[in-house]
C-alpha cells in the first residue's frame, strides 16, 4: 500500500518482533511455577531472585516448545544454540542481566503464509526464533510513595520470533500477527492472551519511496493489541513522511519507550586481568553450560514427539484460505485510515504499555 505525501508517493516497511510467553510449567532456568494471577512473589526460585551462586539449570520441555514452533514456522532447527547474557539494569531484573540468545538462536529462518483481504496471501519471511528470560513487574500503584516489584514472571520462558522486514501495511501486519497467534495456539506453545501479556510485539516501521533502499526504522515497543498495530503503524509512517519531507532525517530509536537503556552483549566484556582470574576459577566450581546441545539421539526422539506438528500444519493451511501468492500490487490511498479494519479481538484495544521487553 502506498502512502501519497507531499511531494510523493510512500512505502511503508514494517517488521514484527514477536514475544510469546511458552507455555511450559516451570521457568526457562528454574523450576518455579509459572502459574497466571498468583500472589506477588509466590513462584520466585532463588534462580529467579539472582542470589549469589545459584545456578541456571534449562528446562528442556521449553526448548523442545521453540523446536516445535519451529516446525510450524517451516523454520530451520538449530542443533547447537548457545545462551548469552545481556545487560541491563532494572529494579524488575535482579540478575543485572537477561539470559538469552544471540548469535546462536535454537530456530533459524522459516515463513508465515498471511491472507489477506480480497482472498489473497503473501509469503513472510521468519528471520529467527530464540529463547529468552522475561523479567518480573514493577508495581506501581500499590503504594503512594513506593513502588514493588513482584518476581513471579522473572525467569518465565520467552521465545523472541522476528519477522523479516516483508510487511507493506498495517493490514499486512495485523495479519501476521493473528496468524502467528493462530500457530501458536494450534501447537500449544503460547496460549497467544494478549491481554495476560502472554503475546505482544515490538513493531519495526520504515517509510521509503518506491524502488528505493530501506529507510532507517523506528521500533514501538511491547504492543499488546492487534487494534493498536494499526494506529502504532499508521501514525508512526506518518510522522516519518513529514520529518523526511520537511528535510529532516529519521533517527533509529525506540519510539513510545523513553525510558528504555541500551543493552550490550558481553561479547567483548571490559575484563582487567582480575576479573579474568576470578572467572575461570568460578568456571572450574560452577559447571555452568551456556550452550544448549541436542544429542543425535535427542534430536530424533524429539522429532518422533514431534511427528504430529507438520500435518497439523498442513491440515491448518488446508482449512484456510487457498495459498494463491498474491503479487505484491501497489495501491495508493491519500490518508490512513483510523479504524482497525475487521481483525480486532474481543477486549483486545487497550492502550500500549510502556515497559521495556526486548
Ligand atoms: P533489534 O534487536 O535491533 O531490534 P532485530 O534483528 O531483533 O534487531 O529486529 C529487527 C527487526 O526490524 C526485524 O523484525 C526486521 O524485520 C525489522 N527491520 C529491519 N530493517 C527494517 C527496516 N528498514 N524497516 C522496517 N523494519 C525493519
Ligand atoms: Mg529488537
Amino acid at each position: 500500500m502506498l502512502l501519497k505525501g507531499e511531494t510523493s508517493d510512500w512505502e511503508m516497511v514494517i517488521g514484527l518482533e514477536v514475544h510469546a510467553q511458552v507455555v511450559s510449567k516451570a521457568k526457562l532456568f528454574s523450576g518455579a511455577a509459572t502459574d497466571f494471577g498468583a500472589e506477588p512473589n509466590s513462584q520466585v526460585s532463588f534462580v529467579d531472585a539472582a542470589m549469589p551462586g545459584m545456578l541456571p539449570v534449562i528446562n528442556e520441555f521449553c526448548v523442545e516448545q521453540a523446536v516445535r514452533t519451529g516446525l510450524g514456522l517451516k523454520a530451520k532447527i538449530n542443533r547447537r544454540s548457545v545462551f548469552d547474557r545481556k545487560n541491563y539494569f532494572y529494579p524488575d531484573l535482579p540478575q543485572g542481566y537477561q539470559i538469552s540468545q544471540y548469535k546462536q538462536p535454537v530456530v533459524g529462518e522459516g515463513e508465515v503464509l498471511i491472507d489477506l483481504p480480497g482472498g489473497e496471501s503473501a509469503v513472510v519471511g521468519i528471520e529467527r526464533l530464540h529463547l529468552e528470560q522475561d523479567a518480573g513487574k514493577s508495581l506501581h500503584d500499590q503504594h503512594a510513595d513506593y513502588s514493588y516489584v513482584d518476581l513471579n514472571r522473572s525467569g518465565v520462558a520467552l521465545m523472541e520470533i522476528v519477522s523479516k522486514p516483508d510487511l507493506r501495511s498495517a493490514d499486512e501486519a495485523m495479519a501476521f500477527l493473528a496468524k502467528m497467534r493462530s500457530i501458536l495456539r494450534y501447537l500449544g506453545t503460547c496460549d497467544g492472551d494478549m491481554e495476560k501479556g502472554s503475546l505482544r510485539a515490538d513493531i519495526n516501521v520504515s517509510v521509503r519511496r518506491p524502488g528505493e533502499p530501506l529507510g532507517t526504522r523506528c521500533e514501538i515497543k511491547n504492543v499488546n493489541s492487534i487494534r493498536f498495530v494499526m494506529q502504532a503503524i499508521e501514525f508512526e509512517a506518518r510522522r516519518q513522511i513529514e520529518v523526511i519531507e520537511s528535510g529532516g532525517k529519521i533517527v533509529q530509536e525506540a519510539r513510545s519507550n523513553p525510558g528504555s537503556v541500551p543493552s550490550i552483549f558481553s561479547d567483548h566484556p571490559p575484563t582487567p586481568d582480575r576479573i579474568i582470574k576470578a572467572e575461570k576459577e568460578i568456571k572450574t566450581l560452577l559447571p555452568q553450560k551456556s550452550e544448549y546441545l541436542v544429542s543425535t539421539s535427542e534430536f530424533s526422539d524429539m522429532k518422533t514427539r514431534l511427528e504430529g506438528v507438520m500435518s497439523m500444519r498442513k491440515k491448518m493451511e488446508k482449512d484456510e484460505a487457498g495459498p494463491t501468492l498474491r503479487k505484491r500490487q501497489p495501491k495508493t490511498t491519500t490518508s490512513p485510515s483510523t479504524q482497525p479494519s475487521g481483525q480486532q479481538t474481543p477486549g483486545d484495544d487497550k492502550p500500549p504499555v510502556l515497559q521495556r521487553r526486548d
